[in-house]
């Protein structure tokens, strides 16, 4: 599908969004005064966020597609607009479409324009690689029509494209089920990323992650028999401080001797949507030539049983000397991102880590799938953090990491035990944890567990891995001043 920015419809079939009891937006009067839509089908349709309706003048088709209320607007509703149109241009007959921005959304032009990019590329994207019948939509060309076209706004649609792609290819790491995407399959991704946009990558495999006493990776990593791999990124200017940007890459969790139960199982190739956010954030940030030192950390492994595997109750030792009481083999991926934040500290003292993981169902359980679950021993960034959060529509709320829960990880017999109380505060435990490693290091742990896929659509998303966090990332990284 091509994307293009215009200031004059070049298809015959308009689609116009619309606010709830408001007239035709102005800018489409501009194209064409004499546009009269038949009032009865006006009068008829029920403008609610992403309701659609289209009607035939003489010589047009027509989709009106609703914004709900004005006073209710924000870029999320736009971006549910736009995914409720791709749903529906995809069982219609038209192989062109223009799409009329209103002048007359509050929004800044040229943000609205990069979301729209962005969400027209996000909600396109289907997972058919396994599929003899792929049902391609006939859509080939949708303009994107604005009042003033300037260089400004091709750069917005051109970026809101670009990301949009490194997030599908984030996706479509995640969607591949764990038998295709193994630690070796991301290694290589990110080694083939890393030569396309030249950027190191180092990747480590079993005997070099012994060699760096990652104990905790390599507790993990002892019931499968596929091998291991810690991934290490490095784009950017080396001079200045780095942002550590550190991914659970769980290509499969069984939950080990503590196993799941059964159902819904299959899911649980999903759990490297962490590892695959850090991905796409470093497929996109060399696209823009974003000007940061990036680092990326994504330690990957599956989580299976065999007579090798960890066992309940078992101790094991961090990168940095951590003893940890494994109290829960499921619990595991803050294991890995124990050892991997240590190497991070170790290698590269960053001045700020973030990490993504599809850590706790705790998290769903308190904030459901709509919200990531954000954790952070500064608040330097807040601010910056929740605007991007808005731009881009990834919503999150945050979540404490209290003094007074610090116990809830203390061992009888180990320095930390890896689950927090039972039925208290899960994500926090998770949180916690990760915050033995970090220390004194300024660090944001976004909890991606409601996130990163979801098995029903959403407003603003179809079934499968969502890549929360590559748009939200990119736009907080751009805006990011970080100085010697
Ligand atoms: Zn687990």
């Amino acid at each position: 599908m091509n994307l293009a920015l215009s200031s004059k419809p070049q298809s015959k079939f308009l689609i116009i969004p619309v606010f709830a009891k408001e007239k035709i937006p102005a800018v489409v009067r501009a194209i064409d005064k004499n546009l009269q839509l038949p009032a009865l089908a006006i009068a008829d349709f029920k403008n609610k966020l992403g309701a659609a309706q289209i009607v035939y003048t003489q010589d047009l088709r027509i989709m009106i597609l609703g914004l709900g209320e004005r006073k209710n607007f924000t870029p999320a509703s736009w971006r549910s607009a736009i995914f409720s149109l791709s749903s529906r241009l995809q069982g219609v007959e038209a192989d062109s479409c223009s799409l009329i921005i209103p002048s007359s959304i509050p929004e800044r032009p040229d943000a609205l324009v990069e979301l729209t990019g962005f969400a027209l590329t996000h909600s396109s994207y289907q997972f058919n690689e396994y599929k003899k019948d792929k049902k391609l939509s006939k859509l080939g060309q949708i303009d994107i029509v604005v009042k003033n076209k300037s260089k400004k706004l091709e750069k917005a649609l051109t970026n809101g494209i670009t990301i949009g792609l490194a997030a599908n290819e984030s996706r479509s790491l995640a969607n591949h089920p764990g038998n295709h995407a193994t630690p070796t399959t991301l290694a290589n991704h990110a080694l083939a990323l890393a030569k396309k946009y030249k950027f190191s990558c180092t990747v480590l495999e079993p005997k070099e992650i012994e060699k760096e006493k990652m104990g905790l990776l390599m507790g993990v990593s002892r019931g499968s028999d596929e091998p291991s791999r810690f991934i290490v990124l490095e784009y950017g200017p080396k001079k200045k401080p780095a942002v550590a940007l550190v991914g659970k890459g769980l290509t499969f969790d069984s939950g080990g001797i503590s196993i799941k139960p059964s159902e819904r199982m299959e899911e649980m190739k999903y759990d490297m949507c962490g590892g695959a956010d850090v991905l796409g954030i470093f497929q996109a940030a060399a696209e823009l030539n974003l000007p940061i030192h990036l680092v990326g950390i994504i330690p990957s492994t599956e989580n299976l049983i065999s007579g090798k595997a960890t066992k309940p109750g078992d101790i094991l030792v961090s990168k940095s000397g951590v003893t940890v009481e494994i109290i829960n083999t499921d619990a595991e991926g803050r294991l890995i991102l124990g050892d991997a934040i240590d190497y991070v500290k170790a290698h590269f003292d960053p001045r700020l880590i973030i990490d993504y993981a599809t850590l706790t169902g705790a998290v769903l359980v308190a904030l459901g799938d709509e919200y990531t679950g954000f954790f952070s021993n500064t608040k330097k960034y807040d601010r910056l953090f929740a605007q991007a959060s808005t731009r881009t529509a990834e919503k999150f709320w945050p979540l404490p990491l209290p003094v007074e829960y610090e116990d809830h990880i203390k061992s009888s017999v180990a320095e930390i035990r890896n689950v927090g109380e039972r039925g208290l505060a899960g994500a926090t435990a998770g949180g916690m944890f990760l915050k033995h490693f970090v220390g004194e290091t300024d660090w944001i742990h976004l909890d991606i567990a409601g996130t990163a896929w979801t098995m029903r659509p959403k407003s603003y998303t179809g079934i499968g891995a969502t890549a929360w966090g590559v748009y939200l990332t990119v736009d907080f990284l751009r805006n990011l001043k970080i100085t010697n």
